[in-house]
């Protein structure tokens, strides 16, 4: 059977690129071994983290109103677990389906089989599901590879006991245990972290690096750091690194080895969110001219191509940023290259979002990267204690940066922390893109009280003309 444009994994990459190379009038099939797509990010990652980060942030928002504004509810949240979860299965389905109408409507083929490579041209099979053509092989003009990433989970982590979960796992809420171990301060772990600590667990956190987040602005990290402490009762483990793991029972037993932290612990459950990996093994891509890079990622150019003339490659098996959005993009791109037109991506501002309470975001050049690179900026800090709105939500410990080209006055970065700061990025990726000076962010008139206004008085104190309070 032949395929002219065939995408192999069915995650937001590669849906995107299906649709979109379908909406260029190319002949496309998905290729994807689950029965429903979506991917990491609808089945086991953005989606339903987010739906559960909801009803965490809104427990958060109670306590708050409890402890700060006298409004009192009677005794302690009653959380049905069964319900939760069932909430956030809803959503992934609703989802899910609705991508299915929309393959269905573009007329895009979706074969359910795990495929691999025969040669640069035909993908090998594998499955029973009666979408699989006879002949167990297809032939394609053009394939993109979409295949996505997985949990790292390191041999000493993996004992076989499912008290032991990767974010898949922690995403299935089996149940709110009363002591959980999370291994690894990234925004996963912060994620996952929270929400179990917000729907009652108590929650461990035990980091390698010096500060959670690592390779984060520590400028919009400290007021999260100050956050998961309290929410933690303090037990934030940085400069720790953990030996082994065993079951003991009911237990996981936990050794640590920092300069504060030494010995053994046990916990119900543990959550090891160390990072992901690239999934190219068993892809047969040495039959191919792909190349893999020593972290595992595919090689590709700035049009998404690999060094097989008929494989592009996008998304979290492209390399990093590891974001749904950007294999999005990515996707876009490649489906633009298949149909002939000559697009490239230049990732100047790729936004990066950690939904933890608060939020932190950032897009374009960090001042850690400036610094890298030997580059003079000029960095505009705008605290949230100065915002009416802030004050009026009691968020205070908010802040809103800008890094300024102090030759050009062009906005080259961004940096927010605090609620919303997923939403309010979305101003700076524009002003970023667009190449704007920081005076076309002042003089854009910002609606108040808002915590977009944030961003336009970080502006004015490049000029020195910031108002104090509202
Ligand atoms: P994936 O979504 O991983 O999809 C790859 C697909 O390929 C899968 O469906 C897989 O079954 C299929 N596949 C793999 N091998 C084969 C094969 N041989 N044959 C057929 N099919 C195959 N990103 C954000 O931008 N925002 C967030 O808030 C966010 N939150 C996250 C939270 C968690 C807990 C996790 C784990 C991830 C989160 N991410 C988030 C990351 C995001 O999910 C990924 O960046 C995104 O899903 C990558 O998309 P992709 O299309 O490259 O790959």
């Amino acid at each position: 059977m032949h395929c002219p444009v065939v995408v192999l994994g069915g995650g937001p990459g590669g849906y995107a690129a299906a649709f979109l190379a379908a909406d260029e009038g190319l002949d496309v099939t998905i290729v994807e071994a689950e029965p429903r797509l979506g991917g990491t990010c609808l089945l086991r990652g953005c989606i339903p983290s987010k739906a559960l980060l909801h009803v965490a942030k809104v427990i958060h928002e109670v306590d708050d109103l409890r402890e700060n504004w006298g409004v009192t509810y009677d005794g302690a949240p009653k959380i049905d677990v069964d319900k939760v979860r069932a909430r956030k299965d809803q959503v992934i389905s609703n989802l899910t389906g609705g991508l299915a109408n929309l393959a269905k409507r573009r007329k895009v083929k979706v074969i359910q089989a795990r495929g691999s490579f025969v040669d640069s041209t035909t993908l090998a099979l594998e499955g029973d599901h009666e979408s699989i053509p006879e002949s167990r092989r297809i032939t394609f003009d053009h394939c993109v590879l979409a295949t996505g990433s997985v949990p790292a989970m390191p041999p000493v982590f993996d004992i076989g006991s499912d008290r032991v979960m990767d974010s898949t796992g922690a995403l299935k809420l089996v149940d709110i245990p009363e002591t959980l171990l999370v291994i690894g301060g990234g925004y996963i772990g912060l994620e996952m972290g929270s929400v179990y600590a917000q729907l009652g667990s108590k929650v461990t956190v035990v980091e390698l690096a010096e500060s959670l987040l690592p390779g984060a602005d520590p400028d919009l990290v400290k007021p999260l750091a100050k956050r998961i402490d309290k929410l933690c009762e303090g037990r934030v483990r940085l400069n720790t690194k953990v030996g082994s793991v065993a079951e003991v029972g009911d237990k996981v037993e936990v050794t640590f080895e920092g300069p504060a932290h030494f010995g053994h612990e046990q916990f119900d459950r543990v959550l090891v969110s160390i990072g992901r990996r690239p999934v190219t093994r068993g892809l047969g891509l040495e039959n191919t001219k792909v190349v893999v890079n020593a972290r595992g990622f595919v090689e590709c150019d700035a049009s998404q191509r690999t060094a097989d003339p008929h494989i592009l490659a996008i998304g979290d098996v492209a390399g990093d940023p590891m974001l749904a959005h950007k294999a999005t993009h990515e996707g876009r791109v490649a489906a633009e290259v298949i149909a002939g037109k000559p697009v490239t991506f230049d990732k100047v501002a790729i936004p990066a979002v950690v939904f933890t309470d608060p939020e932190i975001a950032w897009a374009g050049l960090t001042e850690l990267e400036a610094k890298q690179q030997g580059r003079a900026v000029d960095v505009e800090v705008y605290p949230w204690a100065a915002s009416g709105r802030a004050q009026a939500l009691g968020i205070t410990d908010g802040l809103t940066k800008w890094l300024v080209d102090p030759e050009t006055n062009r906005v080259l970065g961004c940096g927010i922390v605090g609620s919303g700061a997923g939403e309010l990025i979305a101003e700076a990726v524009l002003a970023i893109e667009m190449g704007c000076e920081v005076h076309d962010i002042t003089e854009s008139v910002h609606p108040h009280p808002t915590l977009s206004e944030t961003l336009m008085n970080a502006g004015e104190v490049h000029f020195g003309t910031a108002t104090e309070i509202y």
